[in-house]
């Protein structure tokens, strides 16, 4: 009788080690964008290993998986993605090829950054695969809003606390112990680019809008026609007319971006254009969430500056 107790034990303990901590004791997050599998690291320290898939100098649309990412899913404890369509053509069928039910869209271990973040340029109708748009359902870059983030981070927490409820509590102390921090440097953000409201940019990828729109820039337009197809030439010349007329002098764009279309549109109205940081991990000097707003902020500024913006009111002159 004793032995078949020791026996139940140690088979209950093993259950418990196969369970939600099986990366030796960590829970093992995989994610689509870097900034997220970094959260999931200030959230979950020593507690949690995450990686993402998304090379974060690379287009989030348009990656090409590699097969190891089949067998690194079909281990994970935990998936957190930005959903409304950003990764899904190419992420989607490796995640159904992983055959980990808990991690497909549904699963108890899948979860989406999104939840609480105010989604823009939602389309009124459904979009067909013909139109060529890549945001089908909204924008689903909120990642480019400094000020989301705080809401992805409480996400991460609760999907970290879901999946590993026993340190539930660490996680919350740890998200509010980065949230602390992050907030001080929203506050240093926001009083760099007040003075800059009204100033009119150019955008190549509708990405950079949820950026444009927290900091009450003005888009005078963007470089791609629709997001994700490539502009025509009478499309580029009827944008250079509207800068002209309008007095814009800063084009922003992701770096996957194509220079050709940045560079003559530069040229053809006297423009100044500057890529920006679009995770983290790209330009691979910006380690963490604020590092990337720094550099981004940097950027724009320093833009505005060569453009020969005026700070006061923000538009050109
Ligand atoms: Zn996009």
């Amino acid at each position: 009788m004793k032995r078949l107790k020791t026996i139940v034990a140690a088979a209950f303990a093993l259950l418990v080690c196969s369970g939600a901590a099986s990366a030796g004791g960590r829970l093992k997050v995989y994610t689509d964008l870097s900034d997220f599998s970094y959260l999931a690291e200030q959230i979950g320290k020593d507690k949690v290993s995450s990686e993402n898939f998304v090379a974060p100098y690379q287009n989030p649309h348009f990656q090409e998986p590699k097969p190891s990412f089949i067998m690194k899913l079909s281990k994970a404890d935990v998936f957190i993605e930005a959903g409304l369509e950003l990764t899904k053509a190419w992420l989607q069928p490796i995640v159904e090829q992983s055959r980990n039910r808990d991690i497909v869209p549904g699963g108890k271990r899948h979860f989406y950054a999104y939840p609480g973040i105010d989604i823009i340029d939602v389309p009124d109708r459904k979009l067909t695969r013909f139109e060529g748009d890549v945001h089908p359902a909204g924008n689903p870059h909120y990642n480019y809003d400094p000020q989301a983030m705080l809401r992805v981070s409480v996400n991460i927490k609760d999907a970290l606390a879901e999946a590993d409820p026993a340190n539930a509590a660490y996680y919350s102390a740890n998200q509010a112990a980065w949230a602390a921090g992050y907030e001080k440097a929203l506050a240093r953000w926001r009083d760099a680019m007040a003075p800059w409201k009204g100033a009119k940019v150019v955008i190549y990828h509708s990405s950079l809008r949820y950026f444009a729109q927290r900091y009450g820039l003005d888009e005078t337009g963007t470089v791609e026609p629709k997001p994700g197809v490539t502009p025509s030439g009478q499309y580029l010349s009827d944008l250079t007319e509207k800068m002209k007329a309008q007095g814009c002098r800063v084009i922003l764009y992701d770096p996957w971006d194509a220079k050709k279309f940045v560079e003559t549109l530069a040229r053809n109205t006297g423009a100044v254009a500057v890529d920006i940081s679009p995770a983290v991990g790209s330009p691979k000097t910006v380690a963490s969430i604020e590092q990337r707003w720094d550099y981004t902020v940097g950027q724009v500024l320093e833009a505005f500056r060569k453009a020969g913006y005026g700070a006061a009111g923000g538009a050109a002159k």
